[in-house]
């Protein structure tokens, strides 16, 4: 499977697409992140995963282990998945790329008992009006009355062991959420029913409480970008590479950093680089490239580890001189053999874009 993986990277190379979690307050974005960054990291051992700064990439190994039988790797080429660590649709909305969304699909988080709220209405606004592709996590499914948590099993083997009153309250909350979708314009259905996830949106019941049903969530959420994004996850690895800053902020013993999404290409130390900034763009070039030491080592003490280079898509913290002006949501682009004149120019016409589309979010 390894040569299979090789012969993919050379033939130009298909990125790990970049999820965005978005949802109602309270009803259990940061959790389930929480959840899938701890599950992953159990599942992988320690050093499998890497908690990046801004993000989170779970490899496909580790998201076959822990789905185990829903998963079988050799029917997937895309290499894991990358999770934007903000979670909300203001920071959805401010994260772009080339003027579209940065993620290339969502998790809509929906509290069981809740349903549809304000920010859940906004939320599906905002993916409707970008096209983003998306599926409904169905969550805190552990607070069904009479629930007994089956810790982080997939959720139909969890569903079936639970009593048939339980499992008829749970199909009720369930069937609400998909009539809500459905009010709004979306043909829904739980997720192993949908064949077609380009035209339905699939309900996954979860727990980030218990982890019931995040096998499931990796599992679909793997499933639809091999289906439906494999072409625009084709990208020249070994490009000038093409991210977007999530946050701007302060590293010991380098001063002020950005820690970036590279969508696109290869950004490497020495790289001279073109960032938007409060007052236009920024040239600079990169002194340090950093990420998070694994998981695993990183809960007593915060280190950063110094890697040569890296290709899209992944997280990570670009050490530069001159980065105190730079802004959230704003393009990074290498220059690398281009005229620097013509990369500013590529990065004032997205910070224009960016500009008009802030606005219009209010
Ligand atoms: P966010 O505002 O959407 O990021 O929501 P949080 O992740 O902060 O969750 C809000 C509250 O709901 C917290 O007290 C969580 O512990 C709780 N919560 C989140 N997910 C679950 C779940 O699956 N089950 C239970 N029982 N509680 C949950």
């Amino acid at each position: 499977p390894d040569s299979h993986a090789d012969d993919d990277a050379d033939a130009g190379g298909l990125r790990t697409p970049i999820v965005a979690v978005l949802g109602h307050v309270d009803h259990g974005k940061t959790s389930l992140l929480d959840k899938i960054r701890g599950s992953a990291v159990t599942a992988g051992e320690s050093g499998a995963i890497t908690q990046h700064i801004g993000s989170t990439a779970v490899p496909l190994d580790v998201i076959s282990s822990m789905a185990g039988d829903l998963v079988d790797p050799t029917d997937f080429d895309l290499p894991g998945l990358l999770f934007i660590d903000t979670p909300g649709h203001h920071s959805f909305s401010t994260l772009r790329s080339r003027g579209g969304a940065l993620a290339d699909i969502a998790i809509l988080v929906v509290d069981v008992n809740d349903g549809f709220q304000p920010q859940t209405m906004e939320a599906i606004d905002i993916l409707k009006r970008t096209q983003t592709p998306f599926i409904v996590a169905a969550n805190k499914i552990d607070t069904v009355p009479g629930w007994n948590p089956n810790e982080g099993e997939p959720v139909r083997v969890s569903k079936e062991k639970q009593s048939d009153r339980v499992q008829g309250d749970l199909d009720e909350k369930l069937y609400e959420i998909i009539g809500q979708l459905s009010d709004n314009g979306f043909s829904a259905d739980m997720y192993w029913r949908v064949q077609d996830f380009q035209n339905n949106i699939g309900v996954v019941p979860v727990s980030a409480e218990t982890g019931e049903g995040v096998p499931d969530l990796l599992t679909v959420m793997m499933g639809l970008s091999q289906r439906y994004l494999k072409e625009e996850m084709s990208i020249d690895v070994g490009g000038p590479g093409v991210g977007t800053v999530l946050e701007v902020t302060d590293a010991r013993g380098f001063g002020t950093t950005v820690d970036a999404v590279v969508y696109d290409g290869t950004i490497s130390e020495d790289d001279e680089i073109v960032v938007g900034g409060l007052d236009g763009p920024i040239v600079t070039e990169v002194r340090a490239l950093l990420k998070p030491q694994p998981l695993a080592e990183i809960r007593t003490e915060k280190q950063f580890e110094r890697v040569e280079s890296v290709a899209a898509a992944d997280g990570v913290k670009i050490a530069a001189p001159d980065l105190d002006d730079a802004m959230a949501g704003a393009p990074v682009r290498v220059v690398r053999d281009r005229d620097v004149d013509e990369v500013i120019l590529e990065v004032e016409e997205e910070l224009a874009g960016f500009e008009v589309s802030t606005a219009e979010e209010g």
